[in-house]
């Protein structure tokens, strides 16, 4: 039986995942910052739920206690993210950036998952398939951003692309550091969920295909990659 941990799973990517994981026959912990949000997903979609905001040191040591004195976890999805949106949809542009607006995303998208790998590597390591998911962005790729013939060259925000950057070099870094377990970023594509103000163009089933697809790799496949639904991406 696969335990699997999906942190930002109330709605978007991270309920999708969570749906088609449980389908497959994992046991899905719904991770959720807000717990009657969360306790209502996990109850909809038959999983368990834990109390997880990834900006909060004590929330996440108490989330990797309680799953650890369930019976410890195999798959760890590091979904929960924010793009930084202005309330009208809009972007911060860069003369608007401050140092507070990429420190209060960074902390979510970057720390955040820093935090959850650090409480949660433990109990992966003794898992005999462990395995993470760190959810990136196509936005992550430089060479993408400064080629004026791509689709994401359009996008004028700082902190989102540059936090997504940094989950890829994260991925890479811990990839190389624990060897046992399948580490890999993944890219699930511009999908209509709350966090583009539903301005995306897939589905989330769409979205979802490569996380879920990624959270069930053997223990002989890949680690420190990146990969979308297409199949590997070059950093
Ligand atoms: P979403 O529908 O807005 O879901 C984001 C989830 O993250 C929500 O459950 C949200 O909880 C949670 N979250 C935010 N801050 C949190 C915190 N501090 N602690 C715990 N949970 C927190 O967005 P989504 O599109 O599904 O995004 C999921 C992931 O996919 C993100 O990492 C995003 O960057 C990535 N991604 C999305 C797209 C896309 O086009 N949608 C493309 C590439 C990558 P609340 O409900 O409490 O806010």
């Amino acid at each position: 039986m696969t335990t699997t941990l999906i942190t930002g799973a109330n709605k978007g990517l991270g309920y999708e995942t969570a749906r088609r994981l449980l389908e497959a026959g994992h046991t899905v912990y719904v991770g959720a910052r807000n717990p009657d949000l969360g306790r209502e997903a996990a109850a909809r979609l038959g999983a368990r739920f834990v109390e997880l905001d990834v900006t909060d040191e004590a929330s996440v040591s108490a989330a990797a206690d309680a799953i650890a004195a369930d019976g410890g976890l195999d798959v760890l999805i590091n979904n929960a993210g924010v793009e930084g949106r202005t309330d009208d949809g809009g972007f911060v542009l860069p003369g608007d950036t401050t140092a507070e607006t990429m420190q209060s995303l960074f902390d979510t998208n970057v720390f955040g998952v820093v935090r959850v790998l650090h409480a949660f590597l433990p109990l992966l390591e003794k898992s005999s398939a462990p395995v993470i998911v760190n959810v990136s962005s196509g936005l992550a790729l430089t060479r993408e951003l400064v080629n004026p013939s791509s689709v994401t060259h359009f996008y004028p925000a700082v902190a989102y692309p540059a936090s997504k950057a940094a989950v890829n070099m994260i991925t890479v870094q811990y990839a190389k550091a624990f060897p046992d377990i399948r580490i890999n970023a993944v890219e699930p594509g511009y999908t209509k969920t709350d966090l583009n103000h539903n301005t995306g163009v897939q589905t989330v089933e769409q979205g979802a295909e490569i996380i879920v697809r990624m959270a069930q790799i053997s223990p002989d496949g890949p680690s420190g990659g990146f990969f979308s639904a297409d199949g590997a991406i070059d950093w």
